[in-house]
C-alpha cells in the first residue's frame, strides 16, 4: 500500500469520469476557484456508461439538449445521439476546459472514511496498471463528490435460464459486447423489452437475417425525430448558445408537462401513446399483445425510438415480436412457455442491470460503517449522519444532466458558505420524528430498481429529506434554497486536542 503524502491531499475528490465527474470538474473549476481538485476514474477511458456500452445502435433515449450540460451548448443537427458522439461530447468538455489532467485514470475507489477529528476523508483505491498488476493507493480529501453512476460496472444483471448450457450458438450481454461479433446474415434473438432491446433490434435488424424481441410483458414506446425540428429552426436564426438556451428550457417544460399530465391522467396518456403505435404498425397488428403494457405511462421509463426506426423494421419483416415466457434454451434457440421455438444463432440478453450505490465504496464515518439502506436522503443529493459527501443521481423522468448540474452548482454554494463560516463539516441531522416514509426512487417499478431499491437511503415524510423528481422543484431547493436550514449541520474545526494531527493525513 502507498501512503498518502501532502500532494495526495485534494479539497475536493470526484469519483467517476463520466458524464456527471466532468460536471462537477466543471462547475468546481468554474464556481470554486481555489479549491484543489481531482477525478479519480476506476478505467482508462473517459465517458463512463457511453464509453462501456457498444451495443450496435447504441444511444441516448433522452433529447441532448437537455441530456448535454447547461453550459455547453449541444450543437448537432441530432438530438437523439449516438453513444459515440455522447462520449466525444464528455471528452471535447474536459479537453476544452483543462480538465483532462485532473483525471487519475485506473483508480477504482473502494473504501471512504470520515474521520471527524480530522475533518477528512481518507480514500482508498485500488490502481492497475498497464501490466495488470494492482496496488493501494490512498488519497485524503476534505470532501467527496460521487459521481459513479447508479449501476455495476462489472458486469449486468443476467436472470438464470434453464438449459443456457446446453445452446450452441453465441450469448452475449450488452454491457460486455464482444467487438468482433458478427451477426450478419444470422438469427437474433433479443431477450428484453427496455430501451436497450429497443435500440439493439432495429440496429441488428439491418444486417442479420431477423431478429426476435421476445419480451415477457410489453413496454411504452413512442417515437420522436431524430433531428428536434424546433431546435434546428432556433439554431437557424439565432447563435448556437442562445438557441440551445432556449430549446433546452422547451424540452424541460415539455418533459415535465409529459410526465406530469401521465401521472395525472394516465388513462389519457395510455390512449394517446397506443393510438401512435398502431399508426405506426397499422390495423391489423396485434398491438393490445405487444405493445400494451400492464402498468401506467411512467410507472417506469417511457423509451423513445428515433424516427420510428423499431416500428418500421417490425413493418418491414426485419424483426418480429414475441410476447411470451422461456421455457429453455435448446441446442438451437429458445422454447418458450406457449409450446413455439425460437430459432436462434446468437441470442442476447437484455435484461438489466445491477444497481449500485457510490460506485460500491464502503463508506465509514469515524470508524463505524454506513448502512445505506437506514440513511435518509438530503435533498437527493447528501445522505443522513454523512458528513461532506455529496452524490449524484439524475432523474428518471428527464434527462440526468438536468439534475447533476443542479447537484454540481449546489456542491459550489455549500463549499462557499462553509468557507466564509469557517466551517470543516457539513453533516444533515435527523431531528426527532424525522424517519423513513419511502424509497429512494417512488412509483417506479422497472426490474432493477425492484431489485435493489431496498439497499439504497430512504426518504423521509417532507423537505429536505426527499428526493424529488422534479426539475423544478430541486431547482428551488438546490440552486435557491438556502444551505442552512437548521436540519444541514456546518461544524467548525475541532479544537486541536481532538484532532490527530494536522501536518499527516489520516491513517488509512
Ligand atoms: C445504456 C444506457 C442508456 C442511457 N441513456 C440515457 C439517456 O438517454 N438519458 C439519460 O438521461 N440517462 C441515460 N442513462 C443513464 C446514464 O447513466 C446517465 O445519462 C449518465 O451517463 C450518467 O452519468 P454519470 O457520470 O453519473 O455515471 P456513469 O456514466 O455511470 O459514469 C460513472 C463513472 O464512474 C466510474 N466509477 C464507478 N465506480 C467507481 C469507483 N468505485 N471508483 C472509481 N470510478 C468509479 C465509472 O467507471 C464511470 O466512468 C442511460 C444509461 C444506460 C446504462
Amino acid at each position: 500500500m502507498m501512503a498518502p503524502t501532502a500532494s495526495d491531499h485534494f479539497d475536493v475528490l470526484i469519483i467517476g469520469a463520466g458524464l456527471s465527474g466532468i460536471d462537477a470538474a466543471w462547475h468546481l473549476a468554474r464556481y470554486a476557484p481555489g479549491k484543489r481538485f481531482a477525478i479519480l476514474e476506476g478505467r482508462d477511458r473517459i465517458g463512463g456508461t457511453w464509453d462501456l456500452f457498444r451495443y450496435p445502435g447504441i444511444r441516448s433515449d433522452s433529447d441532448m439538449l437537455t441530456m448535454g450540460y447547461s453550459f455547453r451548448p449541444w450543437t448537432q443537427p441530432k438530438t437523439i445521439s449516438d453513444g459515440g458522439d455522447i462520449r466525444r461530447y464528455i471528452e471535447d468538455t474536459a479537453r476544452e476546459s483543462g480538465l483532462l489532467d485532473r483525471i487519475r485514470f485506473g483508480h477504482r475507489v473502494v473504501r471512504a472514511d470520515w474521520s471527524s477529528a480530522d475533518a477528512r476523508w481518507t480514500v482508498e483505491t485500488v490502481r492497475r496498471e498497464a501490466s495488470g498488476r494492482e496496488e493501494t493507493v490512498v488519497f485524503t480529501a476534505g470532501f467527496l463528490c460521487s459521481c459513479a453512476g447508479y449501476y455495476r460496472y462489472a458486469e449486468g444483471y443476467t436472470p438464470e435460464f434453464r438449459g443456457r448450457e446446453r445452446f450452441a450458438g453465441t450469448i452475449v450481454h450488452p454491457q460486455q459486447w464482444p467487438e468482433d461479433l458478427d451477426y450478419a446474415g444470422k438469427r437474433v434473438v433479443v431477450i428484453g423489452s427496455g430501451a436497450t432491446a429497443i435500440t439493439l433490434v432495429p440496429s441488428m435488424a439491418k444486417s442479420a437475417a431477423h431478429v426476435t424481441m421476445l419480451q415477457r410483458s410489453p413496454t411504452w414506446i413512442v417515437s420522436r425525430p431524430e433531428r428536434d425540428p424546433i431546435a434546428g429552426a432556433l439554431r437557424a436564426v439565432l447563435p448556437a448558445k442562445p438557441a440551445f438556451r432556449i430549446s433546452r428550457w422547451l424540452n424541460t417544460l415539455f418533459q415535465q408537462w409529459g410526465y406530469r399530465a401521465s401521472r395525472r391522467r394516465p388513462e389519457r396518456m395510455r390512449r394517446f401513446l397506443l393510438d401512435r403505435v398502431r399508426a405506426h404498425l397499422g390495423p391489423d397488428y396485434d398491438v393490445a399483445k405487444h405493445f400494451t403494457p400492464r402498468y401506467d405511462p411512467w410507472d417506469q421509463r417511457i423509451c423513445l425510438v428515433p424516427d420510428a426506426d423499431l416500428f418500421d423494421a417490425i413493418r418491414e419483416g426485419r424483426a418480429s415480436v414475441e410476447t411470451d415466457t422461456i421455457e429453455c434454451f435448446t441446442e438451437t434457440g429458445i422454447r418458450l412457455a406457449s409450446g413455439r421455438e425460437l430459432p436462434a444463432d446468437v441470442i442476447v440478453t437484455a435484461t438489466g442491470l445491477v444497481m449500485e450505490l457510490l460506485g460500491g465504496v464502503r463508506v465509514a464515518v469515524d470508524g463505524r460503517p454506513v448502512d445505506f439502506a437506514k440513511a435518509l436522503t438530503y435533498k437527493g443529493v447528501m445522505f443522513s449522519g454523512v458528513p461532506n459527501l455529496v452524490s449524484v443521481f439524475g432523474y428518471i423522468n428527464a434527462s440526468w444532466t438536468l439534475k447533476a448540474d443542479l447537484v454540481c452548482r449546489y456542491l459550489c454554494r455549500l463549499l462557499a458558505r462553509m468557507d466564509e463560516t469557517g466551517a470543516v463539516q457539513a453533516t444533515p441531522r435527523v431531528r426527532a420524528g424525522d424517519a423513513a416514509a419511502a424509497p429512494f426512487v417512488e412509483q417506479f417499478t422497472p426490474g432493477y430498481m425492484q431489485r435493489s431499491i431496498d439497499a439504497w437511503p430512504k426518504q423521509g415524510a417532507g423537505a429536505p429529506w426527499r428526493a424529488h423528481q422534479s426539475y423544478f422543484a430541486d431547482l428551488r431547493a438546490l440552486r435557491f434554497g438556502p444551505i442552512e436550514d437548521g436540519v444541514l449541520e456546518l461544524a467548525k474545526r475541532p479544537p486541536a486536542a481532538a484532532r490527530k494531527s494536522d501536518a499527516e493525513p489520516a491513517a488509512a
